[in-house]
């Protein structure tokens, strides 16, 4: 396929601000050309490989100047000038290449691209700026801003992984019903390439756990009451302790046969490749036999093996220093599931067969791999006394899980449901997304006055406003909320938010920052547009700001349905 074929997809998308105009477009692109079909999709998504994979071209602005100025035969002035007018080089690429014949391949793009990436060390830099003038002086002016976009990872069209699946299902599965079976091997596999591949190839059934490829963790509800928890698991609970610490998906390879040491990856509940943070967790994961896939959470612990809180185990979330701070804030992993042993995945055998296979392959517990603390029972009273108990241990509160369930990917359900003191109060809290910015007046003049925040449409993949939010925030956090925003900020409103006429931020942001909010009461507003019937919405009474919830995706936020059921 030629590259411009794929540009010129791209600038029909850019121009599109609805989310399913974009799915219908892509789903007839997919049906007219299915070559290339792994790296057409990483590339739409702005990417040449999929999120977990950390691929990282390393190009900043001053890098792809120099790139512009060389392919064009202009002075690195004259391209600043123009980028200073344009405010985005995507688009001075694209005025300045001249060239009218497209003989670039989506394969040319994509290998010189991962050229790029792959270069490093000392005199990288002039590398990357040399193979991507290769490239630009080879494209014409469209191809030129798009290849642009994506070397920088500005290509922002408002898709997402959840537009292309939608897409798929449309063009191959007999619309969005077929979605289900295309979502559930996405969950198990979130590689948006390898799932494209595999529906237009007929094998998403031969999609299975692998090891160093993140499977998408399970997570809970919230129920009414503890009595409504035990109806909704006859067969058996498992009550465990919840912890305010950081999931972990540990991946580990089995040993070398020539006695070579086996690997170990860690993963976040983001899929972020977290390995190198803590070293202690691998090593002794690593003396373990056996290829596997655990879960557990990571916890900060002192010299005693006490737990200590989230923020203390946030000190190891560094790049440098990690010797230092693994001394100074040790961690230790509550572990509580197995996804897979051995070449063969267990995501189907119950939980409580799960638990015991773990078990196994653990042995005793350390002073860095421990269990959950668990109850199993049939009795609320036992589950009532468990919950009371890990209170007064200080710990967050207790998830009860399933006896007989299978490990659910990527879903929150009713097989694990999570029991915490402020329900006793119903006062939960929301993880919301920030979409736009009001600006601030008097004491807030050099910061925002208030922020636009917005959860999460699961079934249309959209973003939906809940608050306008101003309160909670220190002084120094709102000090910082400019910088701190500053490179998610977008011309115009992103497509996959919606709102309502007379809610217009000053600006808008791509909607990536969570944080986690707190309220008095939910209740009908027609400003919002959270899980809307008829023109009005949901909105959140008194927001306040409580934290960042970095360990969280936009697409991880609280959803309309989440709110449609608290609000009853
Ligand atoms: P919250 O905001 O209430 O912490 P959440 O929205 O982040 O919850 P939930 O699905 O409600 O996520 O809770 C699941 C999370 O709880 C897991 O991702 C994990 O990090 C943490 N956790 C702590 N203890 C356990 C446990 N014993 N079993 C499973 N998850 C646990």
């Amino acid at each position: 396929m030629h590259f411009l074929t794929l540009a010129q997809l791209f600038q029909k998308l850019e121009h599109t601000s609805s989310s399913n105009q974009m799915q219908l477009i892509l789903s007839d692109f997919f049906k007219s050309s299915k070559d290339n079909i792994k790296q057409v999709t990483y590339l739409t998504l702005g990417t040449i490989a999929s999120s977990y994979d950390n691929v990282n071209l390393g190009m900043a602005d001053q890098m792809v100047i120099k790139s512009i100025a060389q392919s064009t035969k202009q002075s690195e002035q004259q391209v600043k000038s123009d980028y200073n007018k344009r405010g985005d080089l995507g688009n001075v690429a694209e005025q300045d290449t001249k060239n009218k014949r497209a003989t670039l391949k989506v394969t040319d793009v994509f290998t010189q691209l991962h050229a790029i990436a792959e270069t490093s060390g000392s005199g990288s830099q002039s590398q990357k700026i040399e193979i991507l003038a290769n490239l630009l002086s080879k494209s014409t002016a469209v191809e030129a801003k798009y290849i642009t976009r994506i070397a920088l990872g500005t290509l922002r069209m408002g898709v997402g992984d959840m537009t292309i699946l939608n897409a798929l299902a449309i063009a191959f599965s007999g619309g969005k019903s077929g979605k289900s079976t295309i979502e559930q091997a996405y969950n198990v596999c979130p590689d948006i390439g390898v799932i494209a591949e595999a529906v237009i190839k007929n094998k998403l059934s031969a999609i299975k756990p692998m090891i160093g490829r993140p499977i998408k963790v399970m997570l809970c509800q919230r129920a009414e009451s503890i009595t409504e928890i035990k109806k909704r698991m006859p067969s058996g609970m498992i009550a465990e302790e919840k912890y305010d610490g950081e999931r972990v998906q540990i991946h580990k390879e089995t040993e070398n046969k020539k006695g070579k040491e086996s690997n170990v990856t860690l993963f976040s509940r983001r899929m972020e490749n977290t390995t190198h943070q803590f070293p202690e967790i691998v090593e002794e994961i690593k003396k373990l036999k056996g290829e596997f896939i655990i879960e557990g959470e990571i916890v900060a612990i002192d010299k005693q093996g006490n737990m200590l809180d989230f923020q203390t185990l946030m000190q190891r979330r560094r790049k440098h220093n990690i010797e230092e701070y693994q001394s100074k804030v040790p961690a230790a992993v509550m572990l509580f599931d197995i996804l897979y042993f051995d070449g063969k995945s267990l995501l189907n055998k119950p939980l409580e067969e799960r638990q015991g296979t773990l078990k196994n392959i653990i042995g005793k517990s350390n002073s860095t791999l421990k269990f959950t603390r668990r109850i199993k029972t049939t009795n609320v009273e036992e589950v009532e006394e468990f919950f009371t108990e890990c209170l007064e241990r200080d710990t967050e509160g207790i998830i009860v899980k399933s006896k007989i369930s299978p490990y659910e990917a990527g879903t929150r359900g009713y097989n694990w449901i999570k029991w915490k003191p402020e329900y006793t109060h119903l006062r939960d809290t929301f993880d919301l997304v920030i979409v736009g910015g009001f600006a601030g007046r008097g004491r807030r003049a050099q910061t925002y006055g208030a922020l636009l925040c917005a959860c999460y449409n699961k079934k249309k993949d959209t973003f939906e406003t809940f608050c306008k939010l101003g309160s909670g925030f220190t002084d120094v956090q709102l000090e910082e909320l400019p910088k701190k925003l500053q490179k998610y900020k977008v011309p115009s409103k992103p497509s996959r938010l919606t709102i309502h006429q007379n809610m217009k931020p000053d600006v808008w942001f791509e909607p990536k920052v969570v944080i986690e909010v707190t309220g008095a009461e939910i209740t009908k507003s027609p400003l919002h547009t959270a899980a809307e019937t008829e023109g009005t919405g949901f909105a959140l009474r008194f927001p306040r700001f409580l934290r960042y919830r970095t360990d969280k995706t936009s697409e991880q936020a609280t959803t309309t349905d989440e709110i449609l059921k608290m609000s009853k």
